[in-house]
């Protein structure tokens, strides 16, 4: 099929028609657990089951060129495995960042704790990596660059999976005006697949009584995804898992109640951990007090799973992405030629500050570049004409800043018109989008238990917002439609 004609030519969708569509996919949603929490609501971040939103939605999949979609299957394990192998290099996390800790606090502290198990030649015998590779499809040179690599946290492995089943279900009912084929929005197990890899580490792990440990956010509107990751783990293991029980825990609750017994086992309230599975821990807002600091220092001490290491979760900085990029270094880590070409050709331009021809670019042309700190969660990038300031900036106040950022080539992805809805209301606008590809990884010394590519996710945004960020309020979730 020719992928430069338009899909869905939403111009000529009748409002009847959009309408139906909308009302359908809003029951589907609140009926399946498409949901977050209604941020009118002061308790839903807090209170399961009170104040709850349909998630933000694209009314139909986003068209997606099936080689691209390919290429992006095809390298997650290629990715899980430089995650894992980069993260034994500890003298490369540590001198990559070396500059970097010098300026970033935040990043500094993460690689106190990275430092103190290196001197203490601790060692992850059972490494699980539960990641999204990001990426978006450049338009001008029809290539598909990779955004970032998100190695800790990594969001709506729960709900992307209820996207492409909603888009599914509406294509089905709707086949008749819409034409197209459900079967085109790939099977999406992304929740399912995470589950059984968190699964096999608590098997690996080897203690029937421990529990996997879900360390919270203390409010978080995003709970349902992180509670369908967990409700899928407790379904699918029902035999397996007879003790198996899933302690939600914030850092300050892991200090209060944790400690690591002689023999290495976490003990968190009265009960080993076998997992310890972040879905916080990524922004400095997730350690206000030296308390948090030392839960994660007391998981990383500890014999318990952790996913992610410190180790994994300094792999996945900018700062480390933008090493990889560097001729050579990618050679350092893979033997396989072809894998690492398979990587690389989905590197966009990376470069660091003390490049003095790309920060004069930049300068120059700002437009053109995203400059990016060492930060997770969205909104922490500067762009446009912030990104000649900040720069003119660092040049006067002297350059040791210049560490905390790494500067990218800006993509630009096809704009196209498309359905975006959000509390109840659909408005037509102008987008683009976003992929993301899940991958998981276990390993227990020299054997590889799990290596594969986990499922996607799509994210749209309106064209206008640099960001987006689904909970900051531009973005959406989406799924693909395979052309
Ligand atoms: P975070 O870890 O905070 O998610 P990202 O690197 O993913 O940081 O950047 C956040 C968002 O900024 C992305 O989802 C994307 O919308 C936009 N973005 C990041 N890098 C680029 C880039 N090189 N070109 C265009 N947009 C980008
Ligand atoms: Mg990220
Ligand atoms: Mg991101």
């Amino acid at each position: 099929m020719d992928s430069q004609k338009p899909m869905f030519d939403v111009e000529n969708f009748d409002d009847e028609l959009v309408q139906k569509l909308v009302f359908d996919a809003l029951v589907w949603s609140s009926l399946h657990g498409l949901v977050v929490g209604d941020k009118t609501y002061q308790k839903s971040g807090k209170v399961p089951g009170v104040g709850m939103m349909h998630a933000p939605i694209a009314l139909l999949p986003t068209p997606f060129p099936e080689i691209y979609w390919k290429q992006a299957c095809d390298v997650a394990p290629i990715f899980n495995e430089l995650v894992d192998r980069v993260s034994l290099d500890g003298k490369f996390i540590q001198d990559s960042l070396s500059r970097t800790k010098k300026v970033d606090i935040f990043t500094s502290r993460l690689l106190d704790i990275h430092s103190k198990m290196l001197e203490s030649n601790k060692k992850e015998d059972i490494r699980l990596g539960l990641h999204r590779s990001d990426y978006m499809l450049d338009e001008e040179t029809k290539s598909l660059l990779q955004i970032e690599m998100n190695t800790i946290s990594s969001s709506f492995s729960g709900l992307g999976r209820l996207v492409s089943e909603l888009h599914q279900s509406l294509l089905r009912s709707y086949g008749d005006h819409l034409g197209l084929d459900p079967e085109r929005v790939p099977r999406n197990a992304s929740t399912y697949q995470f589950a059984d890899a968190m699964a096999k580490a608590w098997l690996e792990y080897n203690n029937p009584r421990a529990v996997v440990m879900v360390v919270v956010q203390a409010k978080e509107r995003n709970m349902y995804d992180q509670h369908w990751q967990s409700s899928v783990l407790r379904e699918k293991y029902p035999l397996l898992i007879l003790f198996l029980r899933f302690p939600w825990k914030t850092l300050a609750e892991v200090e209060n109640e944790g400690r690591v017994h002689e023999d290495g086992t976490l003990i968190v309230g009265g009960q080993a951990v076998a997992v310890v599975y972040f879905r916080s821990g990524y922004t400095p807002t997730d350690y206000p007090s030296e308390s948090e600091w030392n839960a994660r220092l007391l998981i990383e001490q500890s014999s318990a799973v952790k996913c992610p290491s410190i180790a994994y979760h300094l792999t996945g900085t900018k700062k480390i992405q933008q090493e990889l990029a560097k001729p050579g270094v990618l050679e350092r880590f893979l033997d396989n030629k072809e894998d690492i070409a398979k990587l690389r050709k989905g590197f966009a331009g990376l470069w660091s500050l003390d490049d003095p021809e790309i920060v004069k670019k930049a300068i120059e042309k700002p437009e053109l570049f995203v400059m990016k700190p060492q930060r997770e969660g969205g909104g922490n990038n500067i762009y446009g004409d912030d990104v000649r300031e900040n720069l003119l900036r660092l040049q006067r106040e002297g350059e040791e800043e210049n560490a905390a950022y790494i500067l990218m080539q800006r993509i630009f992805p096809k704009v196209s018109n498309m359905f975006l809805v959000r509390e109840g209301v659909y408005r037509k606008d102008q987008a683009i989008s976003e992929l993301g590809v899940y991958g998981a990884y276990l390993r227990n010394k020299e054997r590889v238990i799990v290596n594969e590519q986990s499922g996607y996710l799509m994210r749209t945004k309106v064209s206008s917002s640099d960001e987006g960020g689904v909970a900051a309020g531009f973005a959406v979730l989406d799924s693909i439609y395979l052309n």
